[in-house]
């Protein structure tokens, strides 16, 4: 089946439920408005031209176009390319042309980022061009960019069409939307996501309906997910986590889908929770943390939360714990995976052991295998011992789009995807993500996984955050620095931190550079991006 049959399937069975609330533009969808409009968003697709295997992209914050275009192009046989809405003119200039895309829809602008202004600046032949007709140079096989625009929203922008005219242009009936959808196989390619760029230069994973629709129905499972559910989506949906383990996990399972915002903003989360009775929550990390330390906090009544989702980065258990103690989620489980897993490979049910649930990211997802393997060797490990994680079956990407070469190094010829990460099994069969292969820390000999010493000191009563990083050294090879955010109101020493270390890690663990900062670098996801404090470090330490 493909996500556009799996889609039909559940809006016959539940037509009158809600299935999507999206808050910040005041509006909801039935299952079968849901379909409605996401069949005549397909039907303006094709008759603007596209055709089947043809890349359109996406390159906005949350809202009610962005699912529609999920679903209608997973019907009309397109291929939707997620671009992060934190590009700028050079980046979003490269992930179109990398993958040709051949439409674009985008928003005006958000707060700082102009996005028309960007496209503008790329193509300036938009001006004088008829929508569906652009020839620009930098942006060569571009021909269409619609722009989505709120209901009542003035002003005209030359060449670029408004997606309340793209939509109108479709047939909710139209003939032409099942006939296609019925020529589309499970295999075929809907998606490209380029990857967080956490550890570099972004690339793009190519992705089948085989691949998200049944990582999204696991997902779901997991968390038992009922149509009695409704899960708040704080979580970007450009990333997998909001476009998989958000969107496909609740219309999997005809639960209602609840955007409380277009960025994240943890006062609006609360609030959503709040008014629209959630019983779920995803978020990464750093987004709780905003939550639970929020000044407003306790004003909100989350008692209906039950469930939800961290991920994305490393887990604090400490995190973990006060999200089960203070927000309600009981039921909460980790779950780790990559983009170019579709993603998630390990995650807890909600029925896993606690302690489990908050100290482990869980056991591997059903009809999944996974191997540890020494990086060097290829060999398994024994239970208990770090190494590379690796995982095969229906999650593991079709390859990097246009670009054998990194697919043919991720993915060996047993398909075997090798993630880069580090990890432990226990004897039941629980995984630990210990840390990236890259920000394994080696000094004087000694191995050292940074992970190990941020959630050491994350139990530091005055830590809110802390992230450790190797720095070349010319005696050992390389240094251990920390960089720390401090409560608010609270103060910190050096010399308090390396006193609260003292005899109780070894010696070479202490972090020989202790910074207090106020924000960490990060990708748009909330994830942290250790290359940029190396960076900055080495410049500062000249
Ligand atoms: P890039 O590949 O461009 O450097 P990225 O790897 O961060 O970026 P994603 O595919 O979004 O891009 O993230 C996957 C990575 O996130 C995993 O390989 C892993 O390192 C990390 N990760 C995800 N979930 C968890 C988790 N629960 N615990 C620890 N790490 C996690
Ligand atoms: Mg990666």
């Amino acid at each position: 089946q493909t996500i556009g049959d799996f889609f039909d399937d559940m809006v016959a069975r539940q037509p009158d439920r809600e299935a999507l609330v999206s808050r910040h533009e005041g509006r909801r969808f039935t299952y079968r408005e849901l379909q409605a409009a996401s069949n005549q968003l397909a039907s303006a697709l094709l008759r603007s031209g596209l055709e089947p295997g043809d890349r359109v992209g996406i390159w906005s914050h949350n809202n009610v176009a962005w699912v529609l275009m999920q679903i209608a192009t997973a019907k009309a046989g397109l291929i939707l390319v997620n671009v992060n809405p934190a590009y700028r003119t050079a980046e979003v200039e490269y992930a179109l042309n990398k993958v040709g895309c051949k439409a674009l829809v985008t928003m005006r602008s958000f707060k700082t980022s102009d996005y028309l202004g960007m496209l503008r600046e790329l193509a300036p032949e938009l001006a004088d061009s008829k929508p569906g007709e652009l020839r620009a140079a930098r942006l060569p096989h571009l021909r269409r960019i619609a722009w989505i625009d709120v209901a009542g929203q003035g002003g005209e922008e030359p060449g670029v069409q408004r997606f309340s005219d793209l939509l109108a242009s479709g047939d909710a009936n139209d003939a032409r939307v099942a006939q296609v959808q019925k020529t589309l196989a499970a295999g075929d390619p809907i998606n490209i996501q380029f990857t967080s760029g956490t550890t570099g230069f972004p690339k793009g994973a190519t992705l089948t309906h085989r691949n998200i629709l049944n990582n999204g129905l696991f997902i779901g499972e997991c968390m038992k997910l009922t149509s009695d559910d409704r899960l708040c989506i704080p979580v970007p949906l450009y990333h997998c986590f909001g476009m998989v383990l958000g969107n496909l996990a609740c219309l999997t399972h005809g639960s209602t889908i609840v955007y409380p915002n277009d960025g994240f903003d943890p006062l609006t989360v609360l609030e959503t929770v709040q008014a629209e009775k959630c019983t779920g929550l995803h978020g990464v990390p750093t987004m709780f943390i905003a939550q639970l330390d929020h000044p407003r906090f306790a004003e909100f009544d989350l008692s209906t939360l039950r469930t939800g989702i961290m991920a994305g980065s490393p887990c604090p258990i400490e995190v973990m714990k006060r999200v089960v103690d203070k927000m309600h989620l009981s039921q909460i489980t980790i779950a780790y995976g990559m983009t170019e897993t579709s993603p998630v490979s390990c995650q807890s049910s909600t029925d896993t052991p606690l302690d489990k649930r908050v100290a482990t990211v869980g056991t591997v997802q059903p009809h999944l295998e996974i191997k540890i393997v020494d990086p060097e060797t290829g060999a398994v490990v024994a239970r208990g011992q770090r190494g590379e994680f690796c995982t095969r079956g229906y999650s593991v990407m079709h390859g990097y789009w246009d670009d054998p070469e990194k697919t043919a190094e991720a993915i060996d010829a047993d398909r075997w995807m090798h993630t880069g990460d580090l990890a432990t099994m226990d004897d039941e069969g629980y995984v630990n993500i210990v840390g990236r292969i890259k920000d394994m820390v080696i000094r004087g000999g000694e191995n050292i996984y940074p992970r190990e010493i941020e959630e050491f000191l994350y139990r530091h009563p005055k830590v809110q955050d802390v992230q450790v990083v190797g720095l070349p050294d010319s005696k050992y090879g390389e240094e251990l620095c920390a960089w720390v955010i401090v409560k608010p109101g609270q103060s910190l020493t050096e010399d308090e931190v390396r006193a609260f270390c003292k005899g109780q890690i070894a010696h070479y663990k202490v972090p020989r550079y202790i910074r207090f900062v106020d924000a960490f670098p990060m990708t748009v996801t909330g994830k942290i991006q250790k290359f940029r404090i190396r960076e900055q470090m080495v410049a500062d330490l000249g």
